[in-house]
């Protein structure tokens, strides 16, 4: 790889760390809460229209990422960068860690990018993003922690309507995601997707295998449909519910498994 960087001053810092309010068991990270594109990559060849699709980032997920901070006093740790420019959900190097089309869309850029194009923006765009979710995990040894990865959804895709309005994805562990599937379902009003609309894995995911998984930490990875987190109202209302539900499951989680 040359020792030409790819951010230049003016592109915004990779990662926006937000520190705790107060003392909370969760860590709040946000792989796809950001649109950003480095100034040397324009625009990626992309249509502008194209840029406001959930191909460019999760609709929605930052305005309940933020709000959800506010509401536990939690760390959050988000992607400033477009999924368009380095997906940080896949491992470097994945077939789909760069895409050269996603939902109909072909990104001209990327198709054309040479290999160390690629691997600059994993060194500096998601590398220092994991390392920074890493640094967080890493300060909280030995203090109780659950990783919580914020996700959203398209509401349909291949032509064909998902009818959840959230999901959780697990794989290996999946004691907290139980006893949160089960407060879910028991708000009433709720179409829960267990591992829908995706299914967790080491492959199609990163940050849950990386920072949870591998370190035997407790985690929830939650995708919320993104028609209902569109706009300020929703954002709250889900902030709401998740801020309600989450300290009931995390207590019943340390009642079962300490
Ligand atoms: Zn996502």
């Amino acid at each position: 790889m040359s020792s030409r960087s790819l951010l230049a001053e003016s592109d915004p810092h990779p990662v926006r760390a937000h520190p705790a309010k107060h003392a909370s068991p969760f860590v709040l990270v946000s792989d796809h809460a950001g649109r950003a594109v480095p100034l040397a990559l324009g625009d990626l060849g992309v249509h502008a229209d194209d840029w406001d699709r959930h191909i460019a980032w999760d609709i929605g997920i930052a305005g309940v990422g933020h709000k959800l901070r506010d509401r536990l006093g939690a760390t959050l740790i988000e992607q400033t960068y477009s999924r368009l420019v380095i997906d940080c959900n896949r491992a470097p190097g994945h077939p789909t860690s760069v895409v050269i089309s996603s939902d109909g869309t072909t990104v001209p850029v990327n198709a054309s990018a040479p290999a160390d194009c690629h691997a600059r923006r994993a060194h500096e765009i998601l590398h220092p993003y994991h390392g920074r979710i890493a640094e967080e995990l890493n300060a909280r040894e030995g203090e109780p922690t659950a990783l919580i990865a914020l996700h959203s959804f398209t509401p349909v895709m291949g032509g064909v309507a998902r009818p959840w309005q959230i999901g959780l994805l697990h794989n290996r562990d999946s004691r907290l995601t139980s006893i949160m599937l089960e407060l879910l379902r028991a708000e009433g009003d709720l179409c829960v997707g267990d591992n829908e609309p995706y299914v967790l894995t080491d492959t199609s995911d990163y940050t849950v295998p990386l920072h949870a998984e591998a370190r035997g930490l407790p985690y929830l990875e939650v995708e919320i449909r993104q028609d209902l987190i569109a706009d300020e109202a929703g954002q709250c209302a889900w902030a709401d519910r998740l801020a309600r539900l989450l300290p009931i499951a995390w207590a019943r989680f340390c009642a079962t498994h300490a």
